[in-house]
């Protein structure tokens, strides 16, 4: 098969569909790959990396999408990328088509066979095309809060690991799923005093067993939420409800009740927030100061680190795309049910459940 490695052009985003390394697993398995000319140059993977690999590099965008029989990305198609898709071509990426009508119409009338990388499903209820992401965001969540935790950018000068003599920071995760206990984990690296709340007792179990008694487990209520919010100098907004807008546990009072100087980041902004003052900001302009307490509500989080992001995001979905070359789109999915969950779009038609409720009258 013939796989077409666009570079994105979606703004400021730096991360590539495949990685040179995972070029080479294509061509090892006997396939053709085309990537784009500088499709990975701005985070170091440079197009003698892919011609190493075994890559062929295309001028423009057209000439890959042109020939490709799939074209493998990270972001959704912009509506120039959807018009040159066709029929008997199959495009693999993230979609987020529920919110999207735009996008969704164009691929149904691009007839192309469309998997969304968030769909795709595992053996144990989790999404793993989603889950390199959530890892990458709940790790950065912490560097972003400790950054802006010092004076010169809004925060009360404080160190979350603390010094001898001093007590470390104390930090708070709403949510002990992926993106919270990656917070945790580096929280607790810094040496900082951490608690995680969640409405789940079975995943407070895992968690008490995961750190072994070093973060604080207390089950999630207002009360909980009032209490540890008031005494945090770092907040991680990290729930999930699944298909559903993020709940608002924090409200305007709780966060005015906060310590001044203190930090949330709302991870969960990309589903609408956890906190009722969080508003999408982006990596340009990352922060806002509501009654002195500094928001980071970057809504792309994993594109501020686009390196790291790009090769944890092609370790998930280099099986699912070699299966998809190796036995053909609708073999592929035959074969497995997991991947066939990420059909989202299949010649003209759209064959995912929830995007057909979300939008059904606006098709
Ligand atoms: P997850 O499903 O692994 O974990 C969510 C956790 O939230 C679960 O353990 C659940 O029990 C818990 N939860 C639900 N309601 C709660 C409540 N009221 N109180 C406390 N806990 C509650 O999800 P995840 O992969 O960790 O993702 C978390 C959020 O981060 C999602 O909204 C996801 O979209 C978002 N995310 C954002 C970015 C970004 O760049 N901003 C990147 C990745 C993920």
């Amino acid at each position: 098969m013939l796989v077409g490695v666009p570079k994105e052009i979606k703004n400021h985003e730096y991360r590539v569909g495949l990685t040179p390394a995972a070029v080479k697993e294509f061509v090892t398995h006997g396939h053709k790959v085309m990537v784009e000319t500088n499709a990975g140059s701005a985070i170091g993977f440079t197009d003698e990396m892919y011609t190493e690999a075994g890559a062929s590099i295309a001028a423009t965008a057209e000439q890959v999408f042109a020939e490709a029989e799939m074209i493998i990305k990270v972001k959704e198609p912009q509506p120039n990328e959807c018009k040159q898709l066709r029929r008997g071509q199959t495009l693999y990426t993230y979609l987020h088509l529920a919110p999207d009508p735009v996008q969704t119409k164009l691929l149904i009338e691009s007839g192309a066979t469309c998997i969304a990388y968030e769909t795709v499903t595992d053996n144990r209820g989790g999404l793993p095309l989603l889950a390199p992401m959530s890892e990458v965001a709940g790790r950065m969540s912490v560097q972003a809060g400790a950054h802006y935790l010092e004076k010169a950018h809004g925060g009360s000068g404080t160190l979350l690991g603390g010094v001898p003599g001093v007590a470390p920071g104390k930090v708070l995760v709403i949510g002990g799923g992926v993106v919270g206990t990656n917070a945790a984990k580096m929280a607790l690296g810094l040496g900082a005093d951490v608690t995680i709340l969640d409405r789940s007792l079975p995943r407070l179990r895992e968690l008490d067993d995961i750190f072994n008694g070093q973060v604080k487990t207390v089950y999630s209520t207002v009360d909980a939420i009032e209490y540890y919010s008031t005494t945090a100098d770092l907040v991680i907004g990290a729930v999930l409800i699944p298909g559903a807008a993020a709940p608002k546990l924090l409200n305007k009072q709780h966060i005015a009740n906060m310590k001044k100087g203190a930090v949330v980041v709302d991870v969960a902004i990309d589903q609408g927030g956890c906190f009722a003052t969080s508003k999408a900001t982006t990596h340009q302009d990352p922060v806002y100061i509501i009654d002195e307490v500094v928001h980071y509500c970057v809504a792309n989080m994993p594109g501020g680190v686009a390196r790291t992001s790009t090769m944890a995001l092609n370790n998930a979905t280099l099986p699912f795309g070699l299966a998809l070359a190796n036995k053909g789109p609708k073999q592929a999915m035959m074969e497995d049910l997991h991947l066939l969950n990420g059909l989202n779009v299949h010649e003209g038609k759209v064959t995912y459940k929830a995007v057909v409720e979300a939008l059904g009258e606006e098709l």
